[in-house]
């Protein structure tokens, strides 16, 4: 029944992936806490990697909207001062320990100096699952960031959820698309917002890729069983 089911719904993966490559600039993917929430997570790559960037946040057409700050940014020169503030931001992909899916964590300053503070120490930041909590709202907004005893991230974990170009690529692609939403896709803005259509042509033009984001769940017989393995997360 369920090889009948992937077999039969193969061309309709194919557009649910890309369906879902797009949402992913809408703000469906980023880890979003309430005030006295938290979120068991990974990090699926170590500071080295995570992308810095400047984000405007203000509201617009009916909602907030969290717009990354590119070159020759419009709102930079906007003549609307709420329009025109920005922040600091470092984002990371993570993975929530009771989730198969990539989510961005985006630290603001303090909660990154907290994470450049472990991962100094500790030498990795995916040795262990993390618990993350937001205490207060607006500019009082702290973060706490605790170790918690677990197992840790499979090395694979990337591959395992479709995610094949490094999490600085693919980052970067999640806020090219945001911004290219924002402004309609206009090509005023240097959003270099085809390098999403690139990333799905790479994928099709190699048809042996054996990621396959519709069975993250499923254990991975291939793995060899290492010591290290061992103590991994189980899929
Ligand atoms: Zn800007």
């Amino acid at each position: 029944m369920a090889l009948e089911y992937v077999t039969g719904m193969k061309g309709l993966e194919e557009e649910q992936k890309k369906a879902e490559a797009k949402a992913k600039g809408s703000g469906g993917n980023f880890l979003f806490l309430a005030d006295g929430e938290s979120q068991k997570f990974y990090f699926m790559h170590d500071p080295d990697v995570a992308v810095g960037y400047y984000e405007h946040v203000f509201q617009d057409k009916g909602g907030w909207q969290y717009i990354p700050c590119p070159e020759n940014c419009k709102l930079c020169a906007s003549e609307d001062d709420n329009k025109t503030k920005k922040s600091f931001r470092v984002a990371y992909l993570v993975m929530p320990a009771d989730d198969r899916k990539a989510l961005v964590l985006k630290a603001n300053t303090d909660l990154n100096s907290t994470i450049l503070n472990r991962f100094e120490r500790r030498g990795t930041m995916m040795d262990k699952p993390y618990i993350l909590t937001r205490l207060g709202t607006g500019i009082d907004t702290k973060y706490d960031l605790e170790i918690d005893d677990g197992k840790k991230l499979p090395k694979d974990a990337l591959k395992k959820l479709g995610i094949t170009e490094t999490p600085t690529k693919y980052l970067q692609n999640i806020f090219e698309g945001q911004i290219d939403r924002y402004y309609g896709g206009g090509k005023d803005q240097q959003t270099n917002a085809q390098a999403v259509e690139d990333m799905f042509e790479e994928d099709e033009a190699e048809p042996a890729e054996p990621a396959k984001p519709a069975e993250p769940l499923e254990p991975d017989n291939t793995a060899t069983d290492s010591a290290e393995n061992a103590e991994e997360e189980e899929w």
